[in-house]
């Protein structure tokens, strides 16, 4: 019944948005070509540019000026994307997420093969 539906509040934005954000890192290559690397860029630098919460956008495009995506490899790209929620995390006074379990978190899924 999709009438009941309400259109997503910040929280279910971001959270929607992270998803696709640290997935789509998770699965770039890690021997991306040079033109790759540059739709890259300029996809987060549009995404910047559009993403539909103001202050959010803003946020984002001052940090990606002083840390520009690392975009050389998946292993470059998924730790960037992990620092930059982690900034977004500290803050709003969240924990901050250990990035050495990106890949646990994102696409292999954990030891004990709960996800598989
Ligand atoms: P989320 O922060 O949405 O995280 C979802 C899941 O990602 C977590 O459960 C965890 O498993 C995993 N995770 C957490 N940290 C990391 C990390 N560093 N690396 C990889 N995985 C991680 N909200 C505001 O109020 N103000 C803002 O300025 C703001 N800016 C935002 C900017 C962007 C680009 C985005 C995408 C979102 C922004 N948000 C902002 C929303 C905010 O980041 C959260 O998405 C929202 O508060 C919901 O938080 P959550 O606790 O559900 O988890």
């Amino acid at each position: 019944n999709y009438e009941a539906e309400c259109p997503p509040d910040k929280e279910i934005l971001g959270r929607a948005t992270w998803t696709f954000l640290h997935t789509m890192a998770a699965y770039y290559p890690d021997k991306p070509s040079p033109m790759e690397q540059s739709t890259m860029k300029s996809l987060l630098s549009s995404f910047s540019q559009f993403y539909p919460c103001g202050h959010c956008a803003e946020h984002l495009r001052q940090e990606m000026k002083v840390d520009p995506p690392k975009v050389e490899s998946r292993k470059d790209l998924s730790w960037w994307m992990c620092g930059m929620h982690n900034k977004v995390n500290e803050m709003l006074g969240k924990d901050v997420f250990d990035c050495n379990k990106i890949d646990e978190r994102w696409r292999d899924g954990p030891a004990d093969g709960r996800c598989d």
